[in-house]
């Protein structure tokens, strides 16, 4: 881990933070296990950095294989034991607790993000209010989720002879492994189907970003979710992650991270054959046909591949222009980016941030090479700021090809590449959209309903949106086609992910 600054004060001295944020920074922060904040069994810490400045903003315990053992085992006592006791209005209940808690807690949640992320202030603000709609939304479920009645005649019984029904069932202890983009976001979009499926949880989150989730884990005690329901150990990946997936007392991984550690994933779970779903990355078209309206155009493709510094998933880093509206296009992105103000998040007026750190600037400008070696067109940005942390200029190419290494992988980082078509049929418009391994999301721009309807057809994500890019909404289903996933969270089919059905069959 880099730890360049480590030797100046910490983040805990600083003015602009609230109290509460100050106090939860200084305060020893163990993992959450059974109800209690306990040091690593082997004692080991994990530094925990701010990148707009590199400087040691925390320091928190490190599990490691021990440590998720047992937190495992207290999320399997909590899900046969109180959690199981818990009526489903009590469930709900507690969630609209958590929910109020996220909000009365908001100021910190937002500076935590902001100080551990780099998010900008504007999306740090959004993610406590966003954390209690998911939590809303899902609270509402637990006294919704039914079974079916089926017609059955098992062995030629005579209708009347026999009952067959579905139950549906909490899959069991779920293991959740998030990654460091949003981190607050991710852990409750596991949290929030997970417990009102009537699951049990340990979270591992990302080794950069484990703030968020270990307040969310102290405030779900407080909402009364009994202990061990939630459990959170931060730590390495290929440690405490690799130990979580493997483990044969877990029942189902719920997974956001790289495709790369998605397969890691898939191989461990198959020890015990557990449930998996992933979320994985992404490189996400936006086709702007000629008829479209460039003002609308211009701000959401600009924000579609530089939202939180083009470190998301869903982040629109392909771009399909048509020759006809090209330059106008080009020309007004460049212009909109180079009105974004760039700087650390604890200034509300900054909404564009670092990096997450100097190894993935390293990665992102090491992309940046290769993009102009193969003969892409550098239209803006594609250096490192010369200021503390880990800046990059937000990058725009044009005159890419689906050759090129910028175009077919994801970076995870600022870098748009800009593609233009012409007069054609449709399908090869899609084609051009779907070459790429991964089929997460994509948007489409046109005046013309025909057009954007067929379009939704061809392209290959689980999400597609029409004159707007990346609906975020608990309700609306998100996920990955091909090497972007499997299964849908959010929405009512994430709950599947965390329940089995169980076909019973009575004689009468
Ligand atoms: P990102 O680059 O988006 O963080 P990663 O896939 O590297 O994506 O990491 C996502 C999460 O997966 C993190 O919590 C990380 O610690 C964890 N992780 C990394 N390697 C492994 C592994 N081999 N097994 C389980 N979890 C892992």
């Amino acid at each position: 881990m880099d730890t360049p600054t480590d030797t100046v004060p910490d983040a805990s001295d600083d003015e602009r933070l609230a109290p509460a944020t100050r106090e939860f920074l200084v305060r020893e922060q163990g993992l959450l296990i059974d109800g209690r904040r306990v040091p690593a069994a082997d004692g080991r810490t994990l530094p925990v950095h701010d990148p707009a400045t590199g400087r040691r903003i925390a320091t928190v315990a490190c599990a490691s294989a021990a440590d998720v053992d047992l937190a495992v085992r207290a999320a399997r006592r909590a899900f046969e034991g109180d959690w199981a006791r818990t009526t489903t209005p009590e469930r709900s209940r507690a969630m609209w607790r958590l929910a109020e808690l996220c909000e009365a807690h908001h100021r910190t949640f937002r500076e935590l993000e902001i100080l551990d992320n780099g998010m900008p202030w504007n999306l740090g603000e959004m993610m406590a209010p966003l954390a209690a709609e998911f939590l809303r939304y899902y609270g509402g479920w637990p006294t919704k989720i039914e079974g079916r009645t089926i017609p059955a005649s098992p062995m030629g019984r005579r209708p009347g002879e026999t009952l067959t029904y579905t139950l549906r069932e909490p899959i069991g202890v779920v293991g959740a492994i998030t990654p460091w983009n949003s981190p607050l976001a991710m852990a409750v979009l596991k949290l929030a189907p997970a417990l009102a499926a009537g699951c049990t949880l340990v979270l591992k989150p990302a080794e950069l970003t484990p703030l968020s989730a270990l307040l969310l884990g102290d405030l779900a005690l407080e909402a009364g979710i009994p202990p061990g329901v939630f459990n959170v150990v931060p730590g390495f990946g290929e440690d405490a992650g690799a130990a979580l997936a493997a483990h044969e007392g877990v029942d189902k991984i719920a997974f956001t991270g790289s495709t790369e550690v998605g397969r890691a994933i898939v191989r461990a779970a198959a020890g015990n054959l557990k449930k998996v779903s992933l979320e994985l990355g992404g490189k996400s078209p936006v086709v702007v046909f000629a008829d479209a309206d460039l003002q609308a155009v211009i701000p959401a493709a600009t924000f579609a591949a530089f939202f939180l510094q083009g470190q998301n998933c869903m982040a629109g880093t392909r771009l399909f222009v048509h020759e006809r509206v090209h330059d106008a296009v080009v020309e007004g992105i460049v212009a909109f980016t180079r009105t974004l103000p760039v700087g650390p998040g604890l200034d509300p007026r900054n909404v564009f941030g670092p990096l997450i750190s100097r190894e993935q600037r390293e990665r992102v400008l090491g992309y940046v090479q290769t993009g102009r070696a193969q003969g892409a067109t550098l239209a803006l940005g594609g250096r490192a700021l010369d200021a503390p942390g880990w800046f990059a200029e937000p990058t725009i190419f044009t005159g890419t090809r689906p050759d090129m290494s910028i175009v077919r992988e994801e970076i995870f980082g600022p870098v748009l590449c800009v593609q233009r078509f012409g007069d054609g049929d449709l399908a090869s418009v899609a084609r051009a959209a779907n070459e790429t391994i991964y089929g997460l999301s994509g948007s489409v721009w046109t005046r013309d309903v025909s057009v954007a309807h067929r379009m939704v057809r061809l392209i290959d994500a689980g999400q597609v949106s029409v004159n707007c890019h990346a609906a975020v909404d608990p309700s609306i289903p998100f996920g990955g086609n091909r090497q972007s996933g499997w299964g849908r969270e959010m929405g009512e089919e994430a709950l599947d992910l965390y329940l089995k059905s169980k076909a019973v069959t009575v004689a009468l």
